[in-house]
């Protein structure tokens, strides 16, 4: 036993060492933003009626069909029913009332969600359409209101928040119908806690890829570096930031 703790303390301490270095005397939320460069625009293809609200393949779960919450929980307790607006067919964040996720944990997945953000442009930068997708509840694909609004460039729609800016900017206008593509692949952990491989996740916005075989580093935080932490099977997790953003037809489909 003695042997294999130095052992593991030989292992672990160079990689103590690298990570001090990197951590600044002071964080601030200043510390993590980058502004340059800054992804270029690209217009995506519009809506049509034959493509709008693509509707689920045969096998996939559907999380959200437009009709009601019931797969869907506050994600501060995972259990009392959410206090998101539902019309329309489709969910809105109600400012305030906190997170949501489904009931449902995953691991690997193809998950198709389509977002708008408000039609009425209110607010700059982050506070702009802001809301999230948290893979596993943990990793944020960002939701903003990025046409003609900038911010820091990892921290724009369809960027891995704070940590990988999108290749391009594919927003469509305020108040108009826009999707998510994406392929995530889970961390995988040894049964100390170690992280044997990274989180992975490509992402299509409006079919445009703005996200190609992205490592994960670790949790995306406001303030601060990522941190990685053992967990197994989680949920899609979505954001209250404030902003009356809106969901329509969520699907998963299991990999
Ligand atoms: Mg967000």
């Amino acid at each position: 036993m003695k042997h294999r703790i130095i052992f593991t303390a030989c292992l672990v301490a160079p990689f103590l060492s690298t990570f001090a270095q990197l951590q600044p005397s002071k964080q601030t939320p200043e510390s993590t933003e980058l502004w340059s460069p800054i992804p270029r625009v690209v217009t995506a293809g519009t809506n049509t009626p034959a493509l709008s609200g693509l509707t689920a393949p045969s096998d996939a779960i559907v999380l959200f069909d437009g009709k009601d919450l019931s797969n869907w929980v506050m994600a501060k307790d995972g259990v009392s029913a959410p206090k998101w607006t539902l019309q329309d067919g489709a969910m809105t964040v109600a400012g305030g009332t906190g997170d949501i996720q489904c009931k449902q944990q995953f691991e690997d997945f193809q998950l198709h969600i389509e977002f708008r953000t408000p039609a009425v442009v209110d607010g700059t930068g982050q506070g702009r359409g802001n809301s999230g997708i948290f893979m596993q509840g943990i990793y944020e694909l960002q939701v903003l209101d990025n046409y003609n609004n900038p911010t820091y460039s990892n921290g724009q729609a369809g960027s891995i928040y704070k940590q990988k800016m999108p290749l391009v900017n594919a927003c469509r206008k305020p108040g108009e119908w826009q999707s998510y593509d994406v392929i995530y692949t889970a961390p995988r952990f040894n049964k100390d806690g170690q992280m044997l491989f990274s989180p992975y996740i490509t992402v299509l916005h409006n079919g445009i890829i703005v996200q190609n075989h992205t490592e994960i580093r670790g949790s995306t935080p406001y303030v601060g570096l990522p941190t990685v932490a053992p967990h197994g099977r989680g949920p899609i997790k979505l954001q209250d930031h404030g902003n009356p953003t809106s969901y329509r037809n969520i699907w998963v489909r299991e990999l």
